[in-house]
């Protein structure tokens, strides 16, 4: 039985931490790190959720702070408990140029408060994607396609023990060495 999805858009405001976490080893060191930041009273904690992501073997996190703290600060603290790096380099940059605040669309509704913004699209929000089929993001005049992070999720974690480069200086081919050239025909 399939429903018709809601997705929930969710900007962070200045004391959340929202958070994409890609693998169940990320929760762990969520959990980890999180533990870590209480404890020595690093982080001014509040509250914190976890949810499914639609995605199998993906999560969604927040982190609600007893104060606000400033977005550069809060995308660091994300990255540190493990949310998505290639989103959290988005996420600074805009804070920097734009000031726009980390962003999750997610299909749960999160339990702290209603989302910024709803939309019914029937497939995931990408950077292909039709952004005049979709409610929210014709709301959200600030976002453009470029929101949506690439997808890195090809490059899986390799099981090798050992760095998988030589020590000393790194050439440019045995940095770009997993994006084969295509033979010129
Ligand atoms: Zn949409």
């Amino acid at each position: 039985m399939k429903k018709e999805k809601t997705w929930h858009w969710y900007f962070a405001k200045d004391n959340e931490l929202l958070l994409d976490l890609d693998s169940p080893a990320k929760v762990h060191y969520f959990r980890i790190n999180l533990a870590h930041a209480i404890n020595r009273g690093f982080l001014p904690f509040k509250d914190a959720y976890l949810y499914p992501s639609l995605r199998p073997k993906h999560y969604h996190a927040a982190v609600i702070l007893s104060r606000p703290l400033p977005a550069a600060e809060r995308i660091a603290w994300e990255l540190f408990l493990q949310s998505d790096l290639w989103r959290g380099l988005n996420d600074l940059v805009r804070a920097g140029g734009q000031g726009l605040p980390s962003l999750v669309i997610a299909t749960h509704e999160f339990e702290f408060r209603k989302p910024d913004y709803v939309c019914e699209c029937k497939g995931k929000h990408s950077r292909k994607m039709d952004a005049a089929k979709c409610s929210a993001f014709q709301q959200v005049k600030e976002v453009k396609r470029e929101f949506f992070p690439r997808n890195l999720d090809r490059v899986k974690a390799r099981k090798k023990r050992s760095p998988v480069l030589k020590f000393g200086r790194l050439s440019l081919r045995s940095i770009l060495r997993d994006r084969p050239k295509r033979k010129r025909g």
